[in-house]
């Protein structure tokens, strides 16, 4: 991709808001800076709500609410389905524009395009498939018809480091139950999800339907809209601290919640491992996205065994990765989202080395003007390392050992989240125990990636309530309603 294409890309990219099917600017006229983070240099500048605008996106989509339930699921499916055409055929330049405002590597950004679409084609696909039961009640003496029908108005609040999976994971379902919506993108990275908006619009979604209001206000933006009573549900995904506010908010009107929160995900691999499968698994769960996701490895816990030779496998590979701009080739791991990032993984592992742990690999701050961190092992990491209970959010591959699978649990349930876990084992039965015994929602048996449109995403404990894909995503945006009748063959 040249400057021209990045220069090209940028300037297609929608940068208003999205309201009533209408492109136009905040009430208060003010404007933010979107930055690219390998260079710090600002590649766009989008329309920056105040609560006014927000309240404005809420009132369209209330007013399309009954026509868009009413409108045959077939057209709600064909809808989608032209929209994950128009995904698939823009791929490379919406690639490029989340490379742009994110830092991601080109590579990533395609396989995020083509995870983020499989959404909406999945949606398209469920659209037609919402059904209820009838049945005969115990006694006899009537029926039970159960029924499906869409939340109502959505606020869809997504964060920065999918820009586009986070937006399709919520919008498409929720389109596909017969909802309409609010969307808020982080505003670090608003320009993909309102290129994908653009392209919802293209595909004829009507006007009302889907809402956009980029801001730096989140709090302001949102509260009013949360507690607006025409409002039915709250889909978020970001921080926990986040997350547990906007539940706080939610509660007052007892609002229908979906929340995926944060991770601190542990990688186990047992003795019996196949360790070069493990060592892959590895380096996909923990650099992907520069370490910058909620299923990103967190805690490496490693038999003490194979620790020594996983340790020295694994830093082999990260001791040849090259650090770069996310469109540059042969880059292998792009720069974090911001300076605060840097400094997170900084003091993470500064802290965990004066707790014991050895630096086998990286360990600094990256050079140049960007944002970036060098790629980096620790091994030996000790109780009480702050990066054991954080989340670390960075390129920083953390090693501790257990004794047996018992202790191996232990340690991996150690943690108020409970996301996403990974194990590496030869032994199926142990792989069936540790799916009982682990506080996750999803486990990645012998595999580093567990996201697929296909399976419900989501965790347990402070990590969230509901799932996104999967059958049961569309549910998050359906309500059940039982009709009782009675027997109709009673004199
Ligand atoms: P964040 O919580 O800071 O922000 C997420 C979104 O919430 C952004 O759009 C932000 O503008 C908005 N926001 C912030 N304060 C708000 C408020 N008071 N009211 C309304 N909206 C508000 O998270 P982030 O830094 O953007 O993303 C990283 C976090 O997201 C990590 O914790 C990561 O684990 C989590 N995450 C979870 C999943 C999942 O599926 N479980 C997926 C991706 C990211």
């Amino acid at each position: 991709m040249s400057a021209a294409d990045e220069a090209r890309v940028l300037a297609a990219v929608p940068t208003g808001l999205f309201v009533d099917g209408e492109w136009g600017p905040a009430a208060s006229g003010r404007t933010f800076d979107v930055r690219d983070p390998s260079t710090g240099e600002v590649v766009a500048s989008v329309a920056d709500a105040d609560a006014s605008d927000g309240l404005r996106a809420l009132d369209a989509a209330a007013a399309a609410q009954a026509a868009w339930a009413a409108i045959p699921p077939r057209t709600r499916s064909d809808v989608l389905r032209r929209a994950f055409d128009l995904l698939r055929e823009r791929a490379d330049d919406l690639a490029l524009l989340m490379t742009l405002e994110m830092g991601k590597l080109l590579a990533e950004s395609r396989g995020e395009v083509a995870y983020g679409s499989e959404f909406v084609r999945w949606a398209s696909e469920e659209a037609v498939r919402v059904s209820g039961r009838y049945g005969t009640n115990p006694e006899g003496t009537g029926r039970t018809i159960v029924l499906k029908r869409p939340v109502g108005p959505c606020l869809l609040i997504t964060p920065w480091n999918f820009p586009l999976a986070m937006a399709t994971r919520k919008i498409a379902p929720a389109l596909a139950a017969g909802c309409t919506v609010v969307v808020k993108p982080a505003d670090l990275t608003p320009l993909t999800t309102l290129a994908f908006v653009a392209i919802l619009a293209e595909a004829g979604v009507p006007d009302g339907v889907v809402n956009v209001v980029t801001t730096t206000s989140a709090g302001e933006v949102c509260e009013p809209i949360i507690r607006d009573p025409r409002l039915r549900k709250l889909s978020f995904t970001g921080s926990t601290p986040v997350g547990s506010t906007l539940l706080a908010q939610a509660s007052e009107r007892v609002l229908r919640t979906s929340m995926e929160l944060g991770g601190n995900a542990p990688f186990l691999v047992f003795d019996d491992a196949d360790l070069d499968a493990a060592v892959e698994g590895a380096l996909l769960a923990k650099f992907r996205n520069v370490g910058q996701a909620c299923t990103a490895a967190n805690r490496f816990l490693v038999h003490e065994a194979v620790s020594d030779e996983f340790v020295r496998r694994v830093t082999d590979r990260v001791e040849a990765m090259t650090l770069g701009r996310g469109t540059d080739d042969g880059v292998d791991v792009g720069p974090l989202i911001d300076d605060r990032a840097v400094a997170k993984a900084e003091h993470l592992v500064a802290d965990a080395v004066s707790r014991g742990a050895v630096v086998r690999t990286g360990g600094s701050r990256g050079g140049g003007t960007g944002t970036f961190f060098e790629p980096t092992v620790l091994d030996g990491v000790q109780p009480g390392s702050e990066l054991l209970t954080a989340e670390i959010f960075g390129p920083v591959l953390a090693v501790s050992t257990f004794a047996d699978e018992e202790e191996a649990v232990r340690q991996a349930n150690d943690t108020e989240f409970g996301l996403v876990a990974y194990a590496f084992t030869r032994d199926l039965a142990r792989g069936q125990r540790l799916a009982e015994t682990l506080e996750t929602g999803m486990l990645g048996l012998n595999v580093g990636v567990v996201s697929n449109a296909s399976a419900p995403f989501g965790g347990v404990k402070a990590s969230g309530l509901g799932r996104e894909g999967g059958l049961e995503g569309i549910q998050e945006y359906l309500e059940t309603v039982y009709l009782m009748t009675p027997d109709p063959f009673a004199a």
